[in-house]
């Protein structure tokens, strides 16, 4: 007996916006979500350690929003976005001192130049990783901060294991716009399902696909479905936290295992009074590094006007502060301060912290998939439906041009969604 015409797995952006496409289409659809909460790696909170203030512990920007649908939306909704363009500086740290006027048109000079040369090389064959490809260009002592932002922090991933192609693809451009009260409130207000749509605490553990319908394992029971979207990270698949039955087309295991999780990881620290170090409110603070490779952990301060500063890191590095856990990632950051501002920084920021925990979340596993050289194709290979579009996966890892982003997210839930609904309206 089919309950369903549609089961999506996973209440990220994909799926939601897989949802509210075929809700409001009139199908009968449901999103099975794990946790307690909506929303995914766009997550919203109020933590008691920042005073309350909106922290988003996974996306915080709509990137690139000249073709963002997330940005659309919500200026058809009259949202009031902030386009960090006009209120972010960039604050550039030499040794514990503000960089010259000479010494910053040097590293911008220097990042202009790297990204012509890369993109020229990026349609090389063999595809070379992001550190090859700049091995092979005269040094440069900015090449590390490039190479740290770039790849690291940006793509999430180590530089020796990203492909050139892949970074070029999905280089973030155009506007980047902030939603004042945080994107993870921001994407539940935009694409929140009808009554009835949204199962939470709803984890699914197996997807049964032998037969003309497709039957998804839960806690409460078995669903049945004409057609099934995955939206779960590629973390999840690859670890096993759902099984098919039978075992996933080959192409599409490979393309799973062609799509690992980078990690972005953050770590936010509240004012313990006045003290604000010189940095404007929202400023990006990046020190220069001595050596490729080096750990590096840049800084948004006082974001939105709050009174906290949030530390990013990526790549090898966050992964092993992952491992260590909240407290290792806590002193990092305030080792980091210290040595950018000195004594000031250490009696600058109260005690405690918030340190976000994708890469040891079992739900997530990571911040979001990278390609190795000559993997990049693995993107849309994994957005391929098959079972005669009774099973399709969909998120952040399927979209080729917008991936790690909630934008690619949302157009891979709404393809995937388009794809299962002309298959039902074809029979
Ligand atoms: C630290 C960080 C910073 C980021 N910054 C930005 C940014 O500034 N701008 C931007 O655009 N993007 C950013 N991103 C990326 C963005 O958050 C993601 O690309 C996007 O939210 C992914 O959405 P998704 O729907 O593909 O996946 P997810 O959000 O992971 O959704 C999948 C859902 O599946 C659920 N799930 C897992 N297993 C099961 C199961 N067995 N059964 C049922 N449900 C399950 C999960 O709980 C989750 O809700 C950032 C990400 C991180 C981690």
């Amino acid at each position: 007996m089919r309950d369903y015409a549609v089961a999506i797995v996973g209440a990220g952006v994909a799926g939601l916006a897989a949802a509210s496409f075929l809700a409001r289409r009139g199908a009968r659809v449901i999103l099975l979500e794990a946790l307690p909460r909506a929303g995914g790696r766009a997550f919203t909170d109020h933590p008691a350690a920042l005073g309350g203030a909106p922290f988003d512990h996974g996306a915080s920007w709509l990137h690139s929003a000249e073709r963002n649908p997330l940005a659309r939306l919500g200026r058809l909704r009259r949202e009031t976005l902030i386009d960090t363009a006009r209120t972010r500086q960039r604050i550039l740290i030499i040794d514990g001192r503000r960089a010259t006027e000479a010494e910053r048109a040097a590293r911008d000079a220097a990042d202009d130049a790297l990204e012509t040369a890369l993109i020229a090389r990026a349609d090389q064959t063999p595809d070379p990783s992001f550190a090859a490809a700049l091995d092979a260009l005269p040094p440069n002592p900015w090449h590390a901060n490039s190479e740290a932002i770039e790849a690291t922090l940006i793509a999430a991933a180590d530089p020796a294991e990203l492909s050139l192609a892949d970074w070029r693809a999905n280089r973030l451009e155009g506007t980047n716009l902030l939603p004042p009260a945080g994107l993870g409130a921001y994407v539940l207000r935009l694409l929140a399902p009808p009554a009835g749509v949204l199962a939470l605490a709803t984890p699914v553990s197996r997807i049964d696909w032998r037969g003309r319908d497709v039957a998804l394992e839960t806690p409460g029971g078995t669903i049945r479905a004409r057609a099934a979207i995955v939206t779960v990270s590629t973390g999840v698949l690859a670890a096993g936290g759902i099984s098919f039955i039978p075992a996933l087309p080959d192409a599409t295991q490979a393309a799973i295992a062609a799509l690992p999780m980078g990690l972005l990881s953050k770590v936010a620290l509240r004012a313990a009074g006045e003290e604000r170090l010189d940095l404007p409110p929202g400023c990006f603070v990046e020190h220069r590094l001595s050596a490729r490779g080096e750990p590096f952990m840049a800084f948004n301060a006082w974001p939105r006007g709050r009174d906290h500063v949030i530390g990013f890191i990526g790549g090898g590095a966050a992964w092993t502060l992952a491992r260590e856990g909240a407290k290792a990632a806590e002193a990092f950051a305030r080792a980091e301060l210290a040595r950018l501002f000195g004594a000031r920084a250490a009696h600058a920021f109260a005690p405690g912290a918030v340190a976000t925990s994708w890469g040891s979340d079992a739900t997530f596993l990571g911040a979001y998939a990278y390609p190795p050289p000559g993997a990049a194709a693995a993107r849309l290979a994994l957005a391929a439906p098959f079972a005669d579009g009774r099973l399709a996966f969909a998120g952040e890892a399927c979209h080729p041009t917008l991936a790690g982003t909630v934008a690619g997210a949302f157009i891979s839930g709404r393809a995937a969604a388009r794809a299962a609904w002309r298959a039902m309206r074809r029979g």
